[in-house]
């Protein structure tokens, strides 16, 4: 397939890869994304080489919706994909990513992003334990939580705090034998030993380190070997109290096909989640991430950043990276006009539900009063009103656990919690209930429209 490229198409594969990196994380981009060379665009498909039949099944298995919806935001057609596994052409970049992964170039690992310091993260309730338990680990690894396990939805610090513990290790102890790994690394790297057998040192770089730290470890559930090759590696270190930290964006219990002998293993230690920011943390970072910019915006400003982008502290970034580049090109001031501009079409529009309404709509349906759901009082026929307002805030809102408290007739954040956990268990059980939610749930959003 010896096709040159037209202009049109460079500049369309062009595009398609900064859409890429928007949607994944700099290391999966480098992992799954950097290799693939675009062969051609018919009119109803586009080929694309890919190095390898496993790259070629992993990109199949997980990337075909951001691939094909990069695809169409960049056309606007719907192209079917066609991969066309080549290993010829990519030796040369193999072998750099190959090199980068290394044991020998653990100590400055590519993967590694120096800003990811503990110095540079914000704390707020919604990762507050995480935090903790990553400085704790950090200080004395092997024994204060092992493992530690931090999971929640993307973009909120994960690999942050993974690689904070990684730097701060570094840091204190020079060499302290760290090592920091995306599990699509580990999983690469187990299917390439296969390959050529070497399997000493598969082990050696993994069973002799005293900190072993993975991210996204959700990716063990493609593949059900390496899942037993981590179970093992899970157990020497563990047996010789090693540090292990582990990050998926999902409880252990969560991940599709894991088995329970290695979720029970994540159990041992410290399980805990971060949650998106809620309003007051996402303004503090708004403000922290702006003045890292060199940016002057007005506390309107921030405040309507903070109500809109409201799904991840990644999302905040890229807003905020938009208005700065814009401002600049055009010369503008960052006013709330501006900023309202700018970032339509850039965050989802999602819509944003305030707990009022949430208050509204479920007063209405149960037919209590809104005092009733503020009270203390505990009759079974305000107790379920009250929890799914609980429930319904937690995820409809981005207010954090101490907020939604506030508003519930201040409450503790652990009622909230609590809440949250009984809906949720009882919305799987009660269909009927599943049902109210989701009525509630479809009225709700539905206002927004
Ligand atoms: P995850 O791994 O959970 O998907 P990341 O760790 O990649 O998320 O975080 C996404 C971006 O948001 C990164 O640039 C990170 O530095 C930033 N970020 C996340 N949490 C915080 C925080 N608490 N304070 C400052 N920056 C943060
Ligand atoms: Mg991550």
């Amino acid at each position: 397939m010896n096709h040159q490229l037209s202009a049109n198409e460079k500049q369309t594969w062009i595009l398609f890869q900064e859409k890429i990196k928007e949607k994944v994380s700099p290391q999966q981009f480098t992992t799954w994304f950097v290799n693939l060379r675009l062969i051609k665009f018919n009119t109803k498909e586009v080929y694309i080489n890919v190095p390898n039949s496993f790259c070629m099944e992993w990109l199949e298995n997980n990337y075909m919706e951001v691939i094909s919806t990069a695809l169409s935001e960049v056309t606007n057609t719907n192209y079917k994909i066609r991969f066309v596994v080549d290993s010829k052409g990519f030796q040369e970049h193999t072998l750099s990513i190959q090199r980068g992964s290394h044991p020998s170039d653990e100590k400055n690992p590519g993967y590694i992003n120096k800003n990811y310091s503990f110095d540079n993260f914000l704390v707020g309730p919604c990762n507050r334990l995480a935090h903790a338990a990553a400085l704790a680990v950090a200080e004395s690894p092997g024994t204060a939580y092992n493992p530690l396990f931090i999971h929640g939805p993307v973009g909120l610090g994960k690999t942050h705090l993974l690689q904070a513990i990684f730097l701060q290790l570094q840091q204190r102890s020079g060499g302290r034998n760290a090592l920091y790994l995306p599990c699509e690394s580990f999983v690469n790297h187990y299917i390439s030993t296969i390959k050529t057998g070497d399997w000493d040192s598969f082990r050696n770089k993994y069973r002799q380190i005293d900190v072993l730290l993975i991210d996204d470890v959700h990716f063990l559930a493609n593949s059900q070997s390496t899942r037993e090759e981590f179970f093992h590696t899970f157990n020497a270190l563990y047996t010789c109290q090693k540090q292990i930290v582990l990050s998926s964006d999902c409880p252990p219990e969560e991940i599709p096909t894991i088995e329970e002998r290695l979720v029970s293993r994540f159990r041992w230690g410290l399980i805990t989640r971060i949650d998106p920011p809620g309003f007051e943390t996402s303004v503090a970072i708004i403000q922290r991430k702006t003045s890292l910019l060199n940016m002057e915006i007005s506390y309107d400003v921030a405040r309507y950043l903070a109500e809109h982008a409201t799904s991840s502290i990644r999302e905040i970034e890229g807003a905020l990276t938009n208005i700065s580049r814009y401002a600049a090109i055009n010369e503008n001031k960052i006013d709330l006009n501006f900023v309202k501009q700018v970032i339509r079409g850039f965050i989802k529009q999602k819509n944003y539900i305030g707990i009022e309404e949430i208050f509204n709509t479920v007063t209405k349906h149960f037919g209590v009063q809104l005092s009733q759901l503020h009270s203390k009082r505990k009759f079974k026929s305000i107790t379920l009103p009250r929890q799914v307002a609980m429930y319904l805030a937690r995820k409809l809102t981005n207010l954090s656990l101490e907020e939604i408290g506030g508003y519930m007739g201040g409450r503790d954040h652990t009622t909230v919690m609590h809440a949250d956990e009984k809906i949720r268990k009882l919305r799987k059980q009660d269909q009927n209930i599943s049902a109210t939610l989701r009525k509630l749930e479809t009225v709700l959003t539905k206002k927004q429209k």
